[in-house]
Formats: structure tokens, sequence, C-alpha cells
């Protein structure tokens, strides 16, 4: 004897919003029916297809594909001609039941749903009920139906060819970054393998005792080639770290005129062989703020350098802060070849460098020297990661007029405190 029960009426439910979800899904399991639900179009059809639901319950609505999209694909599917599926929707605009019918749906049901009948009307459906729609209006309707199919398969269309023109800019932008770092890495490679060939002849001839001098030049050479290469890989190793939403801040006490002057420091040799006039404002005055000195420091060091590498020699960088509210406004401007207004964002990208990689030079502070086009979106990775911003103001790139560039860092003086980590 067979005492297994009869297996439960199946329900899929196509909704987006959670709670209607829940909701639906309760009265119904109350009433001895398994509900089984999922939150779009393109998941829907896979789960009507692997669960043969007995009804399916279509929110209109949707992202991606809606309600009636869904309705007229799963009837061009041989299992769900006849499956009763019933259009569940807010939306009681003057038509849209006739829409939804149009498009291949049995019946129309408004929500929010009457809990007390729901369960009846359902069932009503299950067992043959069709909503009718005369000859005239379906013609009339599905017309429309077919209209909107177009309009959205075109906007579909625009959107997936520019998200294809963008992956394929980012495709050549990466290429072009290979290259780059290619480049970036033989020179200081070469700087190695020429001292330590260097090292090597010098030991070979034996009758040439090796001098202390001599061997610290080596050891110098070698030091400055390891420590470009390191450059490179730690760069690489931020935007990566920036990318993936890795950065952690160490916050602290940061006084802006220390982390300016530190920064300063650092270029003090490259400023004077290129007769740079820089001129720092008073920072001291500004409002200790909050965040990760070391973090900012690398961040105000790339805008630094790309002022020094994008203006002429004999031009001025001019640094100043100022309090704006609760934030601190930190202005590097320059008097360099300036920014085209339209790549005023996009330089802000991984791997973008404006100009041709060919012009690329290993050169780091030489005017227009090259660089791998990662310190921009290092910058605006820290900053942002301060829930700062960071921008450029230019009015065009002018390799004759100079008409320079001004980058803002809007810092708040205080970080919201960080959710405590499990
Ligand atoms: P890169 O390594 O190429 O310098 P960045 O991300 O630092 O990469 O900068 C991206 C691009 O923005 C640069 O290639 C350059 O064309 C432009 N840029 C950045 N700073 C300046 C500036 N101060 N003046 C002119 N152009 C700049």
């Amino acid at each position: 004897m067979d005492n297994s029960a009869p297996a439960p009426t199946k329900i899929l439910y196509i909704e987006d919003d959670p709670a209607s979800r829940r909701l639906v899904q309760r009265v119904l399991d109350s009433k001895g029916y398994q509900v089984v639900v999922a939150a779009d179009g393109l998941e829907g059809i896979s789960m009507a297809r692997q669960h043969h639901p007995n009804l399916i319950l279509m929110d209109i609505n949707l992202p991606s594909m809606d309600g009636r999209e869904i309705t007229t694909r799963l009837r061009s599917l041989p299992n769900f001609s006849e499956t009763p599926i019933v259009a569940l929707t807010a939306n009681h605009s003057a038509g849209s039941r006739e829409l939804a019918l149009a498009a291949g749906c049995t019946g129309f049901l408004t929500k929010p749903i009457d809990v007390t009948s729901f369960p009846s009307q359902v069932n009503a459906y299950l067992h043959g009920l069709a909503d009718p729609l005369s000859a005239n209006e379906k013609n009339e309707h599905l017309q429309r139906h077919a209209q909107n199919l177009v309009v959205r398969l075109e906007n579909k269309i625009h959107e997936l060819e520019s998200a294809n023109k963008r992956l394929r800019e980012l495709d050549r932008l990466k290429s072009d970054f290979i290259i780059m770092v290619s480049h970036e890495l033989r020179t200081p490679l070469t700087l190695i393998s020429g001292y330590a060939h260097l090292l090597d002849e010098q030991v070979k001839q034996t009758e040439n005792i090796l001098s202390a001098e001599m061997v610290s030049g080596v050891a110098e050479g070698l030091n400055l080639g390891v420590s470009r290469m390191r450059d490179v890989v730690n760069e690489i190793i931020k935007v990566a770290r920036i990318a993936s939403g890795t950065l952690d801040l160490a916050l602290g006490p940061v006084r802006l005129s220390e982390v300016v002057q530190d920064v300063y420091e650092e270029y003090r040799e490259v400023v004077e062989k290129r007769h740079l006039n820089i001129q720092i404002g008073d920072l001291s005055k500004l409002p200790i703020l909050q965040g990760d000195g070391t973090q900012l420091k690398s961040a105000i060091y790339h805008i630094f350098s790309n002022a020094i590498k994008y203006t002429p020699d004999g031009g001025s960088i001019f640094i100043v802060g100022r309090a704006v509210g609760d934030t601190v406004d930190l202005i590097i401007q320059d008097t360099g070849i300036g920014i085209p207004d339209n790549e005023h964002r996009r330089i802000f990208d991984q791997f973008y460098t404006l100009g041709s990689i060919e012009h690329h030079s290993t050169s780091k502070f030489a005017f227009q020297g090259g660089g791998l086009g990662l310190g921009l979106a290092i910058v605006k990775g820290i900053i942002e990661a301060h829930n700062g911003r960071v921008w450029v103001e230019s009015e065009r790139r002018d390799l004759e007029q100079f008409p320079g560039s001004t980058f803002h860092i809007l810092l708040p003086l205080e970080q919201a405190k960080q959710p405590a980590t499990l």
C-alpha cells in the first residue's frame, strides 16, 4: 500500500521585494501550498524549469526583464504553455491588466493582497479560471507589448554597446599598462645586472684587490635599482588593494603641514635641479584631522609628483589649505601643461595615462616623465577611504601657454567609527 501523501501543489513566486515575498509565502504556506521564490526574471525562468510549478505568481515591475517579458518567454517553452501565470502587481493603471493578459498571463491580481481572499483566488486560477480578454483588446495590447519589447531591446543594445566600448578601452589600457610595467622594470633590471657584471669583472681580475670604495659604489648602484623596482611593485600592490577594497587605514591625528613638509623634503633636490618655484602657504593653522598619515602622505606625494612632472623647468607649484566647515581643503596648484576638460574624471581611473605610451619615459621627475597611470587612482582610493573627495580644475591642455592644473583634496576632520570586526 502506498502511504505517501500526495505531492503538494507547487507555486513559484517571482518578486523582487522581500517583504511581499515573505507575506505571500506565509499566507500560501499556511494553506498547504509549497511556495518557491525568485528575486528576478532570469532566476525565475530557471526556477520554473527546475521546479515545474503548478502555478506562477508574477510581479510585473522587476529589474532587468519585467513580468510581461518573462511571461512571454515562459509561454514559448513547451512545458509552460498551459501553466497558469497570474500577474500580481501594484500597478493599477488603465490598460495594465489587458497588457499583462496579452503578454500571456492567465489572470491579474493587485497588491497589496487581501490575505483572507488571496488563497481562494489562487485556488480558482489553479482550477482553470482565466481572466477574459476580447480578441480586439488582445490585438491592440499585443501590439503595445511588441512595441514596448522593441524599445526595451533598443535600450539594452545601447547599454551593451557602451559597456562593450568601455571594456575594450579597459582592455587596451591594461595592455598599455603591461608594456609600461615591463618597461619600468627593465630599466632598474639593467642597472642591477650592469653593477653585478661590474662586480664580477673586478673579482675575476685577481690581481686587482677590491677597494672598499669600489664595493660601496657597486652596492649603491644595486640598491638604487632594487629600490626603483620596489617602488613599481608597491604601486601595483597598492592599487590592487584599493580595487579589492582591502586598504586598511591606521587612523590617528594627522597634521597636514607636517605631511606636506615631509613630501616636499623628498623632492628638494629635484626641485632645485629643475628650477621649480615651490610656495607652501601657512598650513600650521589648519585643524588636526583624523586619518592615516602614511596613506595621506602617499596621496599628496602622487599629486605633488605629478605637479612636478607636468610643469616645465622654471615653473611654479603652490600648496595652500583652508578649513571649510568640518573639512579641510588642500589645494595643489601648478603652472604646467594643464588637463583637457573631458579628461578631468578619467585621469583618476586605473591605468589611465593621458597621451601615447610611445612618449613614455622612465625618468620619473623629468618634465612629462612617464608613469604607470596608477598615481591618481591610488590618490582617489586613499582619499575616498577617508570619506573625502579629490578633483581637478584645469582649463585645457596646452604645451605652449601652460594653463596649469589645480588639484583639491577635501578631507573630513573626523572619521566615522569603524564597525568592530568579528
Ligand atoms: P601617470 O603615471 O601617467 O602620471 P597618474 O594617474 O598620476 O598617472 O595621472 C594620470 C594622467 O593625468 C597623467 O598621465 C597626466 O596626463 C594627467 N595629469 C595628472 N596630473 C597632472 C598635472 N598636474 N598636470 C597635467 N596633467 C596631469
